[in-house]
């Protein structure tokens, strides 16, 4: 059997008929950057984060440099962040001359290790930046309290976490700003790349809004330094669609995690760990053994595919070498690069290619 991380096919066929004619249409309106389609999808994602704005924008990328710009992030900044995570969180905040200051994560659930945040804070901290990896919130009231007791913004890097939920708030909707991501791989994936900026304050709202626009309001007159950080009305027509199926999507993942962890247990893996807090949207479902690689190579000669989120934590990245990290500074970042492994997670997983995974894994323990 071949089974492969992820299957968006299955997705797209399921719900055809809807996403052809919802791009048509916008095709038949001529209107293809920001305008309708993209306004009524902000009004949609806004009634379903429970937030004030939505801010749809070019990628997750420029929604995490839109945030930091709106947020007064400069040259000289220090913005404390995790180094378990995508390249684009420490990259947008690098981009704008600002310095990434990493904490180590927590092993149990790979997000930012709150207990080591006050000390990473200085006179030139401006901002906080959690990232709710694979679909479950860090711990934000503990993130929230460093942050008003400092006078630090916090952006959310929920890119991995639509639909997440932490004591009752959305994912994105905690601390100042959010960013979302619509890459196709996320669990709310565009054809295309695509983000979303989320906020409760007007003021930040009204700013991302002309930083989207090469900072013009109105339009060729510039007060501020922006970017080209529009969002497609195509991406917005296929992300309408698609929304209206997300919770049962996410509800369908929770299943498959639920089933692989019932089955997995017992075996020297650690398993994903839920904090008792967070509903999870597990848009990764991700296990560590020290064993990693010779798992992964075991289950690719079964025709499983997995993957690796992340291989190198982002402060031994070459391009940080100018930071002045080395290899043991945040050691259990360090070793969930080396351990950790995602198994196939999507909604349209059956339950027998998850068995077929599930057995592969006992198999490997059992005979070696
Ligand atoms: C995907 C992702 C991003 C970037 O989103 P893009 O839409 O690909 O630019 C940022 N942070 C995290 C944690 C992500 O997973």
């Amino acid at each position: 059997m071949k089974i492969t991380s992820l299957d968006l096919r299955r997705q797209y066929e399921s719900i055809r008929d809807e996403i052809n004619k919802a791009v048509l249409e916008v095709i038949d309106s001529q209107s293809f950057v920001l305008g309708p389609f993209v306004e009524s999808f902000e009004r949609s994602i806004s009634k379903y984060c429970c937030v004030r704005h939505a801010i749809g924008v070019s990628s997750g990328t420029d929604a995490i440099l839109l945030a930091l710009m709106a947020c007064g992030v400069k040259n000289g900044d220090e913005v404390i962040t995790t180094p378990f995570t995508f390249f684009a969180t420490a990259g947008s905040i690098a981009r704008l001359g600002a310095v990434p200051v990493f904490v180590d994560i927590d092993p149990s659930a790979y997000n930012i290790d709150v207990s080591k945040i006050a000390s990473a804070v200085s006179n030139k901290t401006k901002a906080i930046l959690p990232v709710h990896l694979y679909g479950q919130c860090a711990d934000m009231d503990a993130i929230l309290e460093i942050a008003r007791a400092n006078g630090l913004m916090v952006i959310e890097d929920a890119a991995q976490a639509i639909g997440a939920v932490y004591k009752g708030k959305n994912a994105g909707t905690i601390g100042n700003v959010g960013c979302l991501s619509f890459y196709p791989t996320k669990n709310l994936g565009g054809y295309g790349d695509g983000g979303l900026v989320t906020t409760n304050d007007d003021e930040l709202a009204r700013l991302i809004k002309i930083l989207r626009v090469h900072g013009s309001e109105p339009k060729y007159y510039h007060s501020h330094i922006g970017i080209n950080g529009r969002l497609d009305a195509i991406q917005a027509a296929v992300l309408s669609v698609k929304l209206e199926y997300l919770n049962d999507w996410s509800e369908s993942r929770r299943c498959v995690a639920s089933y692989y962890s019932e089955h997995l247990m017992g075996l020297p893996i650690r398993l994903p760990k839920v904090e008792s807090y967070n509903t999870h949207i597990f848009h990764q479902y991700v296990i560590a053994t020290s064993r990693r690689d010779e798992l992964i190579q075991y289950l690719r000669q079964q025709g499983i595919e997995t993957a690796v989120y992340y291989p190198v934590p982002l402060h031994l990245q070459k391009c940080f070498e100018y930071l002045g990290y080395k290899e043991g500074d945040l050691p259990e970042s360090e070793k969930a690069s080396r351990e950790t492994l995602a198994l196939p997670i999507f909604p349209e997983i059956t339950l027998k290619e998850q068995d077929y995974v599930i057995n592969h894994i006992k198999n490997f323990f059992a005979g070696r």
